[in-house]
């Protein structure tokens, strides 16, 4: 016999699920305090994903909110579980999904628990130390491909062996602190040379273990002041930390990989010259950003 569910009754279990997961991971982390386990509110809701987009959950946050999203499919295949099409039980259609969910609220609560402390924006990522650390210890599950760099990480010889969630906080609580004074210390604008001017800026990263050089802009300004040429450059670099760099290999690649920019995934480089003070001729030389 056929299971056909309906959208409210797929709902209804999402909504019991996810509160049981909450209320789970509630427990390890707040167990002795009258506390909820999320600051903001979070939704949970099925979604169709894209053909060209293909997920089981995804995460996102809007106007204050969590939100979670499943992909219908992966919730029919507890739902209309059909004994004669699946490879798999209808227990492990069960887990399977509770799994899903308790990956994305992991990002729901990292976000809510870390993102004030942390000056490098997506510490709730895939990829980001911080998100893996608190999934491992949650128990949770993640399929990317870059996890073989978290398996070899500091990272995980640093926390694999944590089982306490208060210890495991303070410990992130350090690495972040860490991976912000490296960051600020790399950030700051430096002056190399005469009128040569270098930005750096971190992420954590989507799906990345190591470094990714993700975004390079260098601008070329050339004008004449005072009858006499003038060039002022300016670069900002963009970098994505993914769960394999530490924050001192971080400091130590972030060095090595910033001048060269045939690294870097996105480049924009251009030269302005000031003919006058209404009249700047603009060349672009490289641009894959626009
Ligand atoms: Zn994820």
């Amino acid at each position: 016999m056929e299971n056909k569910s309906t959208k409210k009754d797929r709902q209804q279990l999402l909504i019991t699920l996810l509160s049981k997961e909450m209320e789970h991971l509630r427990k390890i982390c707040f167990k002795y305090q009258r506390r909820p386990l999320l600051d903001y509110p979070i939704t949970i809701q099925e979604e169709k994903c894209p053909k060209d987009n293909q997920y089981a959950g995804l995460y996102k946050y809007e106007n204050d909110t969590h939100k979670i999203y499943i992909d219908t499919d992966e919730i029919k295949k507890y739902t209309d579980y059909n004994k004669q099409i699946s490879y798999y039980s209808k227990k492990q259609a069960f887990n399977n999904l509770k799994s899903i969910i308790l990956h994305e609220l992991t990002h729901a609560y990292v976000k809510d628990r870390f993102e004030l402390i942390s000056k490098l924006k997506g510490c709730e990522r895939d990829a980001s130390p911080i998100f893996l650390a608190c999934l491992k210890h949650f128990g949770g599950h993640s399929g990317y491909n870059f996890m073989s760099g978290y398996y070899h990480s500091d990272l995980y010889y640093e926390t694999c062996d944590i089982d306490n969630y208060k210890e495991l906080e303070k410990y992130l609580i350090c690495l972040i602190k860490e991976y912000n004074k490296v960051s600020e210390e790399l950030g700051k604008s430096k002056s190399i040379g005469n009128n040569n001017y270098t930005l750096c800026n971190f992420e954590y990263s989507y799906r990345n273990a190591g470094l990714l050089p993700k975004l390079y802009s260098k601008d070329t300004i050339v004008g004449v002041k005072d009858n006499e040429f003038k060039i002022l450059n300016t670069s900002a670099n963009l970098y994505e930390v993914g769960v394999a760099i530490s924050p001192y290999a971080l400091k130590i690649l972030a060095e090595k990989k910033a001048d060269n920019y045939s690294n870097f995934k996105w480049k924009g480089i251009n030269k302005h010259y000031c003919l006058s003070n209404k009249n700047i001729k603009t060349i672009n030389i490289e641009d894959n950003i626009n």
